[in-house]
């Protein structure tokens, strides 16, 4: 057996271990003769399962107690439509951030729902940074204002975590699309009133989608929210109103475990600072490839790159896929590399990449 590098954004390497146990568990869980997959959802085991998963994942990121915890499903596109339907209530409009193609994407499906009120954008100089947010300009009274906190296409991340405090609005809840830096970093969770993020990058498969909500902001769904995608019913129901993704709840289960096992949060935000400054270091002081990302919002998660000469971009990444370093392809928005360095990602995946990176560049450039 050979494992590759690989930079996917999503889905996207998971941590081996993990892989091992899961596939050690996969004919008997625990002695229960069979698979997770096989196993009922309401069954003693999998409610443990699921209970254990959501104990871990409130530990690691210390979420506080008014929040509750759901796993739905449809993914982070399915919740651009859930949160407006749940969260609009009687307000009529909601103020969103653009930095980027999701957040963007966002906003264009928020429209369906109700007003929206572009509260910031760096869409002009594209998308290469996040507004201050003392140039947030909000609407007088919206539902919420929307973020998304890591740019995955772009490779924009907020270097700050939205306080509306700070510009007097401190009332107004905050929702944050964390799907591609989700469990990255410190957050703090009572600065904000929905986070949401689909599972396959730092969380596990696809298939769960996660959102971290305030009890406050639960039970003002739309009378024509779908049934399954009203909070209040999911919450009700312990995420189970549905059958949920139960195998991916699993696997997520043993990503939350694994990463208490690294120390947590804290301790995987430091290797990812690290793994995050070896390859920007590496590319600006290249003089052959470049990143276009404002340094102060640049991504630890994606990083985009371009190489000096465009039309060695086929060389380079077949030369990349036999050194065994996959999916570096930019996304075909924005073109050029993009190297993604979730939490599974070992500084070793990234430093051989650029010892590639290096070797290229001394050979081509
Ligand atoms: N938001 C962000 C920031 C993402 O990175 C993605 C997926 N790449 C999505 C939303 C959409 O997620 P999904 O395809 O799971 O609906």
């Amino acid at each position: 057996m050979s494992r590759v590098w690989n930079f996917s954004a999503g889905p996207a390497v998971l941590p081996e271990e993990v892989l091992r146990q899961a596939a050690d568990e996969m004919l008997d869980w625990h002695g229960s003769g069979m698979s997770v997959m096989e196993m009922s959802h309401r069954g003693k085991e999998f409610i443990s399962i699921i209970e254990e998963a959501e104990a871990d994942l409130r530990e690691l990121l210390a979420i506080p107690s008014g929040y509750r915890v759901l796993f739905m499903q449809g993914g982070a596109i399915a919740e651009n439509a859930i949160i407006p339907m749940n969260l609009l209530g009687t307000r009529r409009a909601a103020d969103y951030v653009v930095t980027g193609s999701w957040s963007a994407k966002s906003e264009k499906e928020a429209r369906k729902y109700g007003e929206v009120n572009i509260a910031a954008s760096s869409q002009a100089g594209g998308c290469t940074t996040v507004p201050a947010m003392a140039g947030w300009k909000l609407s007088p009274d919206p539902a919420y204002v929307f973020t998304c906190t890591n740019e995955t296409i772009g490779g924009v991340e907020y270097p700050f975590e939205p306080d509306l405090a700070q510009i007097g609005r401190g009332d107004v809840p905050v929702v944050a699309d964390m799907s591609s830096n989700i469990l990255s970093r410190v957050i703090d969770v009572s600065r904000y009133g929905l986070i949401f993020g689909g599972a396959q990058k730092n969380i596990g498969p696809a298939g769960v989608t996660l959102v971290v909500v305030r009890d406050d902001l639960i039970g003002h769904a739309m009378p024509h929210c779908p049934t399954a995608f009203d909070f209040r019913i999911v919450a009700d129901n312990h995420s189970m109103y549905n059958t949920p993704p139960t195998y991916a709840i699993y696997v997520a289960g043993l990503v939350f475990r694994w990463l208490k096992r690294q120390g947590g949060v804290a301790a995987i935000e430091a290797r990812n600072v690290a793994k995050a400054k070896l390859l920007y270091d590496f590319l600006d002081g290249s003089g052959f490839y470049e990143n276009r990302v404002d340094p102060a919002c640049r991504s630890r998660m994606n990083v985009p790159f371009f190489l000096g000469d465009e039309a060695l971009n086929d060389t380079f990444l077949a030369e990349a896929k036999a050194a065994g370093l996959l999916q570096l392809k930019g996304h075909k928005s924005v073109g050029g590399m993009r190297a993604s360095i979730y939490n599974a990602m070992p500084i070793e995946g990234v430093q051989a990449l650029v010892d590639f990176l290096r070797d290229f560049a001394a050979r081509k450039g």
